[in-house]
């Protein structure tokens, strides 16, 4: 495309940006079981409103809009007080939970730096099961991510295993309040006890649990305390645009007090430029998704998040234990909110995956780990609680249709991944592999079971480089 010579109508335009979206899944329906949080036609449209108000913001400079401040610390504010921070506590709005993360490790490693200069390698201990978003903080950090397995039993982490993995170098301990994939909360308060003998820093992931299970507990159920009530916990981050509801572009970073903060703040006058102080990633930002989460966090009000969760929570024990009784299936763990995997031992769940896509579900494949095999994700959230019995009727009948089809040669794979190792030449041969994959070209693919049995074979590291050629032919 080119920039047209003479602008088009905002009619043409609407109707053109309406068609591109129409090989999109079809989220409004309640289909797709993870990416939209909805709350309904009402709270998005109070969202939509306030997030137009601020659009043009710019949250860059407190001194030229104050308007933002407030609506930041307001928001803040409502968060620690709901994850039990007392006054000294503080924190930051973010783009969203990476962000959050991100901010979270730099701020370790910058402390680090000042408190303990002999680290020169500094290293940050993450179960297993943690979030994506860590790996990325390491790789453009440069501090060292030390994985720790989960126990094959629970499928959590076990926190003597975190205690073992603590050397000189660790400035970082941390753990999710759930995990995204299996939905489990780890052992906040054992690690937080082990944070504070160590006198290290401990990150709390609670980017899907921060509200829901802090309003959980509020509604008089069991939730294990993973939020500032734990002594060792030093920060939290928390998304509002999964269980907040908010609009897309909206987080939470919290600290337990100043004296953490004050190493995520940059600050730069060494140019000819303005002078700039940011305390979080992005420098230029609209105020719309800050007023965007203000404003439905007061729409909804703790008896609004209170009626969502009950109706949420609802569906998805419906759910799970509906998936419980499909012969072959099996939810994984014991998740603690709704947010949960589930794998089969009989047949290939990727498979399943594809067939649900044809009846226009979007069900999310997870890879295999060691302690966990290959398994489908669903977070249950208010848009799509709804389906609940939709959902599980189609996978009852998916499950029969994928069993009486001929299921994926993983052994002629395996053979293939070996073969191409051993090739004199192993980037054809992984090329090769990846065309045969339907991994390459700037096409999309439709069917994804045959190109995640091939990933999910794949040694990690191999693994990522297909991806990301993948992704460097596809877009422009
Ligand atoms: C979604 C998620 C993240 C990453 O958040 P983004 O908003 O997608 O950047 C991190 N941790 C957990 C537990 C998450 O669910």
């Amino acid at each position: 495309m080119q920039i047209p010579q003479t602008g088009l109508s905002k009619q043409e335009i609407l109707s053109m940006l309406s068609a591109f979206k129409a090989r999109d899944m079809d989220w409004k329906s309640g289909k797709v079981w993870c990416y939209v949080y909805d709350a309904g036609e009402d709270p998005a449209d109070v969202t939509k409103e306030a997030y137009m108000s601020f659009l043009s913001e710019n949250g860059l400079d407190p001194s030229v809009f104050p308007s933002i401040l407030k609506l930041e610390t307001d928001v803040v504010r409502m968060v620690v007080n709901l994850l039990r921070g007392d006054s000294n506590a503080v924190g930051h709005l973010t783009s969203g939970g990476t962000e959050s993360i991100m901010l979270a490790v730099k701020t370790a490693r910058d402390k680090a730096r000042v408190e303990k200069p002999h680290i020169t390698q500094p290293e940050m201990i993450v179960p297993k099961n943690a979030h994506a978003a860590f790996h990325k903080a390491a790789h453009y950090l440069c501090v060292k991510p030390v994985i720790v397995d989960l126990d094959p039993k629970t499928l959590t982490v076990r926190a003597s295993d975190m205690e073992k993995a603590i050397n000189e170098n660790t400035i970082l301990l941390a753990a999710s309040a759930p995990s995204y994939s299996q939905g489990m909360i780890d052992p906040i308060a054992e690690i937080g006890a082990i944070a504070k003998k160590h006198n290290l820093l401990f990150h709390v992931d609670g980017c899907v649990g921060g509200l829901h299970l802090s309003f959980m507990r509020k509604m008089g159920c069991e939730v294990p305390d993973f939020d500032f009530s734990v002594e060792g916990v030093t920060s939290i981050s928390t998304d509002l645009h999964k269980y907040g509801y908010a609009a897309k572009g909206c987080s939470v970073i919290m600290y337990r007090d100043r004296s953490i903060r004050k190493y995520q703040i940059f600050a730069c006058t060494d140019t000819t430029g303005y002078t700039l102080v940011n305390p979080t990633a992005l420098s230029s930002k609209s105020g719309g998704p800050m007023a965007g989460a203000w404003a439905i966090m007061n729409f909804l009000g703790e008896e609004g998040y209170k009626k969502i969760i009950q109706k949420v929570q609802d569906a998805a024990k419906k759910m799970m234990d509906g998936i419980n009784t499909i012969d072959g299936l099996y939810v994984l763990g014991k998740p603690a909110m709704s947010m949960f995997s589930f794998a089969s031992d009989s047949l290939n769940v990727y498979q399943l995956a594809d067939e649900m896509g044809k009846r226009g579900w979007y069900l999310q494949g997870q890879f295999s780990t060691p302690a966990i095999p290959r398994n489908l994700h669903i977070s249950v959230s208010l848009g799509n609680a709804d389906n609940a019995d939709a959902l599980l009727k189609d996978l009852r009948e998916c499950v029969e249709i994928v069993k009486s089809k001929p299921p994926i040669d993983s052994e002629t794979i395996k053979s293939m991944i070996a073969a191409a190792l051993q090739s004199p030449d192993p980037e054809a041969a992984f090329g090769q592999l990846a065309d045969s994959a339907g991994l390459s070209g700037a096409e999309l693919p439709t069917e994804m079971a045959f190109i995640n049995e091939v990933l999910d074979n794949l040694p990690d590291a191999l693994c990522n480089v297909f991806l990301v050629n993948y992704f460097n032919d596809l877009y422009v």
